[in-house]
């Protein structure tokens, strides 16, 4: 334990000692589920999960140790390139404090702190000030290798529609699987798509706008914009940063603009980050998280401070506040901007508008959307019309199952779990940012477990009633069955 707190021991040497923490807490535990044979023959499995980013790893292996473990967890991304770390993130650190936890699911020696003094020692983690972008990608890919989480990746979720009481997935493979529940941890945009402002003359489908005009969760070029004048809407972290790696990679000018007066300057989330909070926002009752969403959604977040601090100091940046776009307009030379005080000329645009919650728009559960009940089904009309965007959040139940519309019409909406940020209205940040990860996937986990045991209670029971254990027969008091009286 010395070495630990005053040297550096290294990678291996932790996950040695991770390994034997698993094993002290009996992981993996037996699986309990009972087995089934699907339509095709072929064993059906118990959980599917989609995207082994953050949110989709740590419910896997929470399952796992839950002793489901007749489970797949599939990514369409290629190994290292999960989630927005190493593809779309364009910050050098998180946001968040350092000691945060939830990937380790409780377990000390599987915490980011464990991983980063494992390599830099107590001395490093004490000078650390936050978490290296590509450092906590290393950290979730570490967690997940030790827990032995089996990860599919190139494989991605395609369709799915109901086969009986089962669900059936077509994977980007080709193969096709049938399911008892579906994990749909397929990220920030998960519950819906990139945000496209609407303005008269732009339309993000035109493939006149590539190269132009890019959403900041694009593949973006940047040496490409060496040079360039670039519009970016939007004030937030993601303008900011990429309006950063912009200027950062020899761009002239980057300017960031917004409709509001200045930048929002409280984290509202961050006040609410605690486990009373967390863990009984999806608890209260309807008027309540309408309340506490609607709120957070128009309050906004502010960037960054370190975010800010990045780009001011670069020249060539600028924000214009009070000034929103009127239009855009794409062609064969640069874009066009027309805003409320000017008409501008840029090279390209950046649109840091974030993404939208409408499941209507997600392609692999299109065979269900029509009767997933939301958020403005729950609330009167007038209530829904006035938070446009708080409506289109699905309702989900207690265990981030989607829930009917018309109840009775599509019952398979509750083996479909939705694990991203599309839950927040219902569950609050739990499957999302790292805080939350340690409530919402034991949450998660339970609410499966449970379903699981009761669909197949009767099995259960059959199994207690002829269940054999011959305890006592290095006993003189061990009793043959067919002597035994009564049912003991
Ligand atoms: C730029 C940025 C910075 C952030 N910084 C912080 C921070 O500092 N602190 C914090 O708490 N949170 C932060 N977040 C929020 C949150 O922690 C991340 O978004 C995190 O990645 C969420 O994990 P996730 O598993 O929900 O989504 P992701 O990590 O995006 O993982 C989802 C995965 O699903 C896969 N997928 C999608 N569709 C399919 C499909 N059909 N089939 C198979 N696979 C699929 C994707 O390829 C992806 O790998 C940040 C988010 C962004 C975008």
């Amino acid at each position: 334990m010395a070495d630990l707190v005053e040297g550096i021991p290294g990678l291996e040497a932790a996950e040695r000692i991770a390994r034997h923490d698993l094993a002290r807490l009996n992981y993996p535990p037996a699986n309990w589920v009972p087995e089934r044979i699907g339509p095709d023959g072929r064993r059906v499995l118990d959980v599917l999960v989609v995207g082994a980013g953050m949110c989709g790893q740590t419910a896997g292996w929470n399952l796992l140790r839950e002793g489901i473990r007749n489970i797949r967890v599939i990514e369409r991304s290629a190994y290292r390139k999960e989630g927005p770390w190493n593809t779309t993130a364009r910050m050098p650190i998180l946001r968040s404090p350092k000691h945060l936890t939830g990937p380790d699911l409780g377990v000390p020696s599987l915490t980011f702190r464990a991983w980063y003094e494992a390599q830099h020692g107590a001395a490093g983690w004490d000078k650390l000030y936050k978490v290296l972008r590509l450092d906590w990608l290393d950290y979730l890919l570490w967690v997940r290798k030790v827990v032995d989480l089996p990860v599919e990746n190139n494989v991605g979720l395609v369709s799915v529609e109901p086969a009986g009481d089962l669900l059936k997935a077509t994977l980007s493979t080709g193969e096709v699987v049938h399911t008892r529940k579906l994990v749909l941890a397929n990220g920030r945009d998960g519950s819906g798509g990139f945000r496209w402002p609407s303005f008269p003359s732009f339309d993000p489908a035109d493939p006149k706008r590539m190269g132009r005009a890019f959403h900041t969760l694009e593949d973006i070029d940047f040496a490409a914009l060496a040079g360039k004048r670039i519009g970016v809407l939007g004030v937030l972290a993601t303008a900011i940063d990429n309006a950063a790696t912009a200027l950062e990679a020899g761009a002239r000018e980057a300017i960031c603009y917004a409709r509001r007066p200045h930048l929002p300057q409280v984290n509202k989330s961050k006040g609410v980050s605690f486990p009373g909070f967390q863990r009984g926002q999806g608890m209260l009752d309807d008027d309540w998280r309408w309340k506490i969403y609607t709120y957070m959604l128009a309050a906004g977040s502010p960037p960054p401070h370190e975010s800010v601090l990045r780009v001011q100091k670069l020249p060539g940046f600028a924000f214009h506040f009070a000034e929103p776009w009127l239009d855009v307009i794409v062609d064969e030379t640069g874009v066009t901007v027309k805003t409320t005080k000017a008409t501008e000329r840029f090279d390209a645009v950046f649109f840091g508008t974030g993404f939208d919650v409408d499941v209507a728009r997600r392609a692999e559960i299109a065979a269900f959307t029509a009767n997933v009940k939301l958020w403005g089904d729950a609330r009167s009309p007038e209530e829904a019309g006035a938070n446009a965007e708080a409506a289109l959040y699905p309702y989900l139940g207690p265990g981030f199952e989607l829930t009917e519309k018309v109840p009775g019409r599509t019952p398979l909406l509750g083996s479909i779990h939705l694990f991203n940020w599309g839950s927040i209205l219902s569950q609050g940040a739990l499957a999302g940012d790292i805080p939350g990860l340690q409530f919402g996937s034991p949450r998660l986990v339970q609410a499966i477990s449970h379903s699981l045991f009761k669909a197949d209670v009767a099995r259960h029971v059959e199994n207690m009633f002829n269940q054999e254990d011959p305890e006592l027969a290095p006993t003189d008091y061990f009793v043959p069955r067919e002597k035994r009286s009564g049912t003991l």
